[in-house]
């Protein structure tokens, strides 16, 4: 399974970081400082590294620096509320991968992830890449989803959302667990947006698949219930 390491210290971001990746199938490991974090990172196996850059002690940068000069080879990608150019520059410069500016909305951060480890993906397990459904089949690497072998067209939201769905069948997913799950943190509170694009979903791969359950959200039910 592959091991994502999240060195954050602000425990809104930290909650959000974990619900999501381990709802999308990760493991993830804490760091809230840069000497847990370098102990963990040059120790264990981590295949992908979330970088917060303002820490307490010795900072993102800093750390960076110390673990790409002892050898740590896994992608990094910052994260970051600085908007700073000088920053960026000297992020990729100390060895990172992708940037990530605060807010960020979840599934911006999974397509980022995803492309970092796209390429151990198809070297090592592509078969985990394709997640199925009844008749319905989304392939997480080309981001195609076909229905009974006939190409359906989705947006990048609608296909996270359905993967949302794919990732926890037949169980009951409230509103807000998806809104954290596929919005992330940036929505109007009080917003239909999930509402919406179920009907989405509906109208492209037929109003059986998604039902609603009273008062409690939505589920992914098979074709012959
Ligand atoms: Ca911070």
């Amino acid at each position: 399974m592959t091991h994502i390491l999240i060195v954050e210290d602000e425990s809104r971001i930290v909650t959000f970081l974990e619900k999501g990746l381990q709802a999308s199938g990760f493991t993830t490991t804490l760091a809230t400082n840069s000497d847990d974090a370098a102990a963990i990172a040059l120790d264990g196996n981590i295949d992908l590294l979330l970088l917060d850059l303002g820490l307490p002690g010795q900072d993102g940068l800093g750390l960076l620096k110390d673990l790409r000069g002892q050898g740590f080879q896994a992608p990094v990608i910052i994260l970051t509320a600085r908007h700073g150019i000088d920053d960026k520059v000297a992020g990729f410069e100390l060895g990172a991968d992708d940037y990530l500016t605060k807010p960020f909305r979840f599934e911006e951060l999974l397509v980022r992830i995803r492309a970092r480890l796209r390429t151990s993906m198809i070297a090592g397990e592509s078969n985990t890449c394709v997640l199925a459904f009844g008749d319905i089949t989304l392939d997480l690497r080309t981001r195609r989803v076909s229905l009974g072998g006939r190409r359906i067209d989705l947006s990048a939201r609608e296909f996270t959302l359905l993967e949302t769905f794919m990732r926890h069948p037949e169980q009951v997913l409230s509103r807000q667990h998806l809104l954290d799950l596929v919005w992330g943190y940036d929505y109007e509170p009080g917003s239909n947006v999930v509402d919406v694009y179920v009907g989405y979903l509906r109208k492209k791969l037929g109003n059986h698949l998604i039902e609603t359950v009273r008062g409690m959200g939505y589920r992914l039910v098979p074709a012959f219930n």
